[in-house]
């Protein structure tokens, strides 16, 4: 699966107030009437169960320049840094992705050793900017 280049995202969820973030690249479209988008979180992430609590969460697809956000969220970064979050809809997004999506929680699915969340689109806020690029477990330039 490294071999199928994909974008990044970071998944947002609030829950009492406190908004935790992760990195993902499972992420899909899955339905247009009506607007459904599917992301696949592994069980043994914090994620899933803030996700399952809240209900909701926003899918942020990151520009080219926010390697170092999705470091942060992925817990590759050495010291954590502080994220300023926007709000949307109600629901924290990421500061200049070039896509947040406010999801709704439509259907769960367990499968194996992940979860899959397909997620009702509430609303999306679009900005300008090239993608951020994953391929064989490394950042690429989108050329
Ligand atoms: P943690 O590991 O505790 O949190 C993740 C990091 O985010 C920590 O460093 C934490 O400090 C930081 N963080 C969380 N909230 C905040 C906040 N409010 N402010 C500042 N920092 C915060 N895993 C999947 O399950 N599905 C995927 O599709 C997926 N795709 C990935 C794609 C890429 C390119 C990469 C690099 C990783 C991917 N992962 C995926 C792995 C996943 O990002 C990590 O395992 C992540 O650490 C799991 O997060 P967690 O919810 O367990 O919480």
């Amino acid at each position: 699966m490294g071999r199928f280049t994909t974008g990044v995202t970071v998944i947002t969820t609030e829950v009492d107030g406190e908004v935790h973030g992760m990195t993902a690249n499972a992420f899909m479209s899955v339905s247009l009437e009506p607007k459904l988008v599917q992301i696949s979180v592994a069980n043994k992430a914090k994620m899933l169960n803030l996700i399952s609590e809240s209900g909701t969460y926003t899918v942020n697809i990151l520009s080219g320049d926010q390697q170092d956000i999705s470091m942060q969220f992925a817990g590759q970064n050495k010291e954590d840094k502080e994220v300023e979050f926007e709000t949307f809809e109600g629901l924290p997004i990421i500061k200049n992705s070039i896509v947040s999506l406010a999801c709704k929680i439509y259907d769960t699915h367990e499968a194996g050793d992940h979860t899959l969340f397909i997620g009702e689109v509430l609303n999306l806020k679009i900005q300008d900017g090239d993608p951020l690029v994953y391929f064989e477990g490394k950042y690429k330039e989108f050329k």
